[in-house]
């Protein structure tokens, strides 16, 4: 299978079917679902880069290595999940993922590093944050901050946003592009997302 392309939706949902994914069973019995779906080696080749955001004035640099956030404060569970790929289509192995966000309250942890992480994608190119969903704060829509970065290339920071958010017509910075696939899982919600990432 070396150099094979592959869909990326199909990467998604394979790769949550995969063993690095079973844990996540407990909380989120539906995780499981993407298991029935082959990997299917096609690929437009030209997948459009991830588009970049503003930092915001919230980044604290050298997170901890922690997917698991859930243990940094209240609210509804969300399993963040995807691939980082380039334009080929192709799983980038040890990319690194930070996410940052607000609490349900909308606030920062501007002193410590709760809700606040980093992890390397897998020998797939995957990555999985298991988190809370962030709350709201003025002027802002929903959102989760994301830095991205492959070895020593450049660092791609962005934020992601949730479908049928109310705020998002009214933030100026919400980009469309840049919607999770957002589902409704036992016991939370299932955020999906691949990044692309420039070579
Ligand atoms: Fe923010």
């Amino acid at each position: 299978m070396q150099q094979t392309k592959f869909n990326r939706r199909d990467l998604v949902a394979a790769g949550l079917a995969a063993a690095g994914f079973a844990a996540l069973s407990p909380p989120v019995p539906a995780l499981g679902q993407g298991a029935a779906l082959p990997l299917t080696p096609s690929c437009d080749g030209k997948a459009a880069v991830t588009r970049r955001q503003t930092e915001g004035p919230y980044f604290t640099p050298s997170s901890p290595l922690k997917p698991d956030l859930r243990g940094d404060g209240a609210g509804e569970m969300l399993a963040l999940s995807g691939f980082v790929l380039t334009p080929q289509c192709r799983p980038v192995a040890g990319a690194l993922v930070d996410l940052w966000h607000a609490n349900v309250g909308g606030d920062y942890d501007n002193s410590g590093f709760r809700f606040r992480g980093h992890q390397f994608t897998d020998a797939q190119g995957r990555y999985q944050f298991l988190t809370r969903v962030p709350g709201l704060y003025p002027g802002r829509t929903r959102h989760f901050h994301v830095k991205v970065r492959a070895g020593r290339g450049p660092v791609l920071t962005t934020q992601l946003y949730f479908p049928d958010e109310p705020g998002n017509t009214r933030d100026g910075i919400f980009d469309r592009a840049l919607l999770m696939a957002i589902s409704a899982a036992e016991g939370g919600r299932l955020g999906r997302f691949d990044f692309v990432i420039a070579g």
